[in-house]
């Protein structure tokens, strides 16, 4: 069991953030997900005052931006292929692009069964099968048959209820680490937080690193993060209490 997370002592936090089941619960349908009040006030808070702070999602970039409408953080889409810095600059590491006839092929699955859905994220698909269990198989058979057509430049990305296909050239790891690189999160102690196996990379990062590796729920799954919140909930205290920490001297 790990131990529960406490908050970090005098270091400031460079915060890195998973969203979905980190910051907000994950959702059937994750496209109409929209942050509520006051998850956009614990990170303008945070960003704000200490600005080291970046988001890190599955999620395309201009899809954060869209759940966490208005704000507009530092973040990484698709599991690190696109990075939008602290200064707003912007990258894309993807080093192939998906062939249409990959999409077509697996919409016309998604379209089959009743509640699968293909998520289109430009440079990745995901297909969704939270809303159709009982397709997990079907969903499971489609992804591997692309997969084998598509050769070594891709990689499957396995999520809670999600089978992604995406191409190489980046992690939530590489793009942690990209940012530890620049300011402000350079000499600041790296903090990851997030719930999935899409989030291991990372905290293999971090505890590299120094710092602090955060997995999110109470299941007993294998992790190599070496603390623990139980909840989207025990996350957003917690990072109120990061704030209150070194907020002290200019309350
Ligand atoms: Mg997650």
């Amino acid at each position: 069991m790990l131990p529960v997370a406490t908050v970090p002592g005098d270091s400031l936090p460079a915060l890195f953030l998973d969203l979905d089941g980190t910051l907000v619960e994950i959702a059937q349908q994750p496209e109409l997900v929209h942050a509520d009040p006051e998850l956009l006030l614990i990170l303008e808070d945070y960003e704000e005052r200490f600005g080291s702070l970046a988001v890190v999602s599955g999620r395309a970039i201009a899809d954060i931006d869209r759940v966490l409408a208005p704000l507009q953080l530092p973040a990484a889409g698709i599991h690190g292929l696109e990075l939008r810095f602290a200064d707003r600059r912007t990258k894309s590491v993807a080093k192939a692009t998906l062939p249409t006839v990959v999409r077509e092929r697996l919409q016309a699955v998604a379209n089959r069964y009743p509640g699968m859905l293909l998520e289109d994220k430009g440079l990745s698909v995901a297909l969704h099968f939270r809303a159709a269990p009982a397709h997990e198989p079907e969903a499971r058979a489609a992804v591997d048959r692309e997969m084998d057509s598509l050769g070594d430049d891709f990689t499957l990305q396995r999520g809670k209820m999600v089978l992604e296909i995406r191409p190489n050239g980046a992690t939530k790891g590489t793009a942690v680490a990209e940012f530890m690189q620049c300011a402000p999160y350079a000499d600041r102690l790296p903090v990851y937080v997030g719930d999935d196996v899409t989030d291991e990379d990372a905290f293999d990062v971090v505890n590299e690193a120094g710092g602090m590796s955060v997995r999110v729920g109470t299941d007993d799954i294998a992790t190599r993060a070496r603390w623990r919140l139980d909840s989207v909930s025990a996350v957003r205290q917690w990072i109120k209490a990061i704030v209150r920490q070194h907020s002290r001297d200019c309350a």
